[in-house]
């Protein structure tokens, strides 16, 4: 008999933070993981063995690999995709996760045009020109794929509740998020007739490095009644999400956001 072969996911920014979590709930179902970072290797390096040793007590026998890419960049971009070919000669899931804040949090009368464009590359044009280098290898997946093969390729972006949430004192993120807010439509229109679906993640206030700094005022807005559920969102929450998607379970949904905010985008009186 023919040992099962596991779906290949690709996560950005994977080292920490939401991507780690990310990581580690496809870990649990027995993807194989190319784990992207920037800058942290061994970071990068002990998610990868976590996500091994936790699909070992889950009974799956996977593959997490790392390497370093800044998807702001043309050549790491396509070094990203080489290297996820070379390693596994497949891809069954782009998980658009790398973003950044700006450095510093400047009232949009003041943000300077290189905060805009350091934020710019590495929210939306990095992800708009990775989804489109994945998108034509999972589509000559596709095309290479005999009937009896079960290829369901999926792409899946973590935006923000910032795509549409206005904070003037991070107008570049706010403007970045948005931009990438469209990628989701416009692959999910074109992707479609390949049975490629793609799906936007929109998380609200999430614990991690990135909200570290602004802890104290998040915890002020959550208990005051910010978000009808009153706690913190988790990089798991998110990753929960991402492995309901990957496992399939919205197969007639597509361009879809999923909102996991703790209700924040509900609009209340
Ligand atoms: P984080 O700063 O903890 O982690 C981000 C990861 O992306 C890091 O590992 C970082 O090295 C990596 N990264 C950054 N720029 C990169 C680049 N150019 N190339 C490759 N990797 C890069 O942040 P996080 O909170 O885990 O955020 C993950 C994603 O979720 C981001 O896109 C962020 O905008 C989004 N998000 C976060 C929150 C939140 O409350 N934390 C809310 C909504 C959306």
């Amino acid at each position: 008999m023919l040992a099962a072969v596991n779906m290949v996911a690709l996560i950005t920014g994977a080292s920490r933070g939401i991507g780690r979590g990310i990581a580690l709930e496809l870990s649990k179902i027995g993807c194989d993981l190319t784990l992207n970072f920037r800058n942290n290797e061994s970071l990068a390096q002990q998610t990868a063995e976590e996500c091994v040793a936790l699909a070992r007590s889950k009974g799956h026998a996977i593959r997490a690999e790392t390497v370093k890419a800044d998807i702001a960049q043309t050549q790491d971009r396509e070094k990203l995709i080489a290297f996820a070919k070379a390693n596994f000669g497949r891809l069954d899931i782009l998980v658009n996760n790398a973003g950044i804040a700006p450095e510093v949090r400047a009232d949009i009368l003041e943000t300077s045009e290189e905060s805009f464009d350091r934020v710019f590359a590495t929210n939306a044009k990095g992800p708009y020109f990775l989804t489109q280098l994945a998108a034509h290898w999972m589509i000559e997946q596709v095309r290479a794929t005999v009937a009896t093969e079960q290829l369901k390729p999926k792409i899946i972006t973590i935006s923000s509740v910032s795509a549409y949430a206005a904070s003037t004192n991070r107008g570049d993120y706010c403007v970045a998020k948005a931009a990438l807010s469209m990628l989701t439509p416009l692959f999910a229109a074109r992707l479609a007739e390949y049975g490629i679906n793609v799906y936007e993640i929109r998380p609200g206030i999430i614990a991690t490095d990135m909200t570290q700094a602004v802890k104290g005022k998040y915890d002020q807005l959550i208990a005051d009644g910010l978000t009808p559920i009153k706690r913190w969102g988790t990089p798991q929450d998110v990753g929960l999400a991402v492995a309901a998607v990957v496992q399939d379970f919205l197969p007639f949904s597509t361009g879809q956001v999923i909102d996991v905010d703790g209700g924040f985008h509900i609009r209340r009186l």
